[in-house]
């Protein structure tokens, strides 16, 4: 097997149903291009490793403040460490008697991805599931991905791929379409300035690709699923909802996913350290009400787009 450049590996879940169709292998990969302020997966918007602290599942035995050798843990700190001082040596994570402490981040070869996958491989096959690369963003990786998908196909296992869009398409061409099944490719905010302001990044790159994408789509080549996630007074607007439905009628587009709000990612972003933005809107701190999505599956069935 050709061993490429090595990406971070956030998690590897064995049997998600929620990533797909059927039971599914996922993988998550740290690192993304973006950075959208509501991530639901904060821990993986950088590529490197970090320590991530969970005060619910602390006990608060001290075992890490007396074992830091770079005396960066404390009660007092609101974020129980100083990652200024942290040298991540997990000598803490070590220690750690309960799992409050945790490095975030695996050094994993796709050999080593592909035998923790192959282990539920009974569930993929007898559920018509497979597995799902997320993030992060998986095509920060490309060649790395490439291989492993290579080697799931080679076992007759169905690929998915979830994507931000924000991609090489001719690199993307080369190397991991041949070995991808469907994709689920995010379109998160229409209007440009909109698309910086909250993602950190234009959406050109990322409509144009869809765009090519679909066209390859419209002749049966791959499956192609546009999914807008919905967040509060940010992408669940009205004139975004009716702008990304727009785009897709007018690509021909009849199938797209919207999904619903989960404030969870505050405690995620506390985990690792970060101050939540948002953290005293309460819009942001509860789960979408269900008129409020039925609200905007309506504006896309107006644009006769099955959601
Ligand atoms: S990883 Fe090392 S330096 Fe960082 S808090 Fe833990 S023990 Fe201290
Ligand atoms: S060692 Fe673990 S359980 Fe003990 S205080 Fe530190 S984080 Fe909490």
């Amino acid at each position: 097997m050709n061993m490429t450049r090595q990406p971070l590996i956030l998690e590897i879940k064995g049997n998600s149903l929620d990533d797909g169709p059927g039971i599914r292998g996922v993988v998550f990969f740290k690192g993304c291009p973006l950075s959208c302020v509501w991530c639901h997966n904060p821990e993986s918007k950088s590529p490197k490793v970090e320590i991530s602290y969970d005060p619910e599942v602390c006990i608060a035995c001290d075992t890490c403040i007396e074992t830091c050798p770079e005396k960066a843990i404390s009660k007092e700190n609101p974020f129980f460490i100083d990652r200024s001082r942290c040298n991540l040596c997990f000598e803490c994570v070590e220690n750690c008697p309960s799992g409050a402490l945790e490095r975030v981040g695996l050094d994993m070869d796709v050999h080593q991805v592909l035998d923790v996958l192959m282990k539920y491989e009974s569930f993929y096959t007898s559920s018509g599931g497979g597995v799902t690369l997320s993030g992060g963003e998986p095509t920060m990786h490309m060649e790395y991905i490439s291989e492993l998908l290579k080697q799931l196909k080679a076992r007759g296992i169905h690929t998915l791929l979830e994507t931000c869009g924000h991609f090489d398409l001719e690199r993307f061409m080369a190397v991991v379409y041949p070995f991808v099944d469907t994709i689920y490719f995010d379109i998160k905010i229409y209007d440009e300035d909109e698309h910086r302001k909250y993602c950190g990044k234009g959406n050109k790159r990322i409509l144009e690709n869809f765009k090519e994408l679909n066209r390859l789509s419209q002749k049966g080549a791959i499956e192609l699923v546009p999914r807008t996630p919905l967040v509060p007074g940010i992408t669940d607007t009205r004139s975004n909802m009716e702008a990304i439905a727009g785009f897709l009628k007018s690509l021909g587009i009849k199938k797209a996913q919207l999904l619903s709000y989960n404030p969870l990612w505050h405690k995620k972003n506390y985990k690792i350290g970060k101050e939540s933005m948002f953290i005293h809107d309460p819009l942001m701190n509860r789960f979408m009400d269900t008129r409020k999505v039925e609200q905007c599956k309506d504006i896309f069935k107006q644009s006769s787009i099955f959601v």
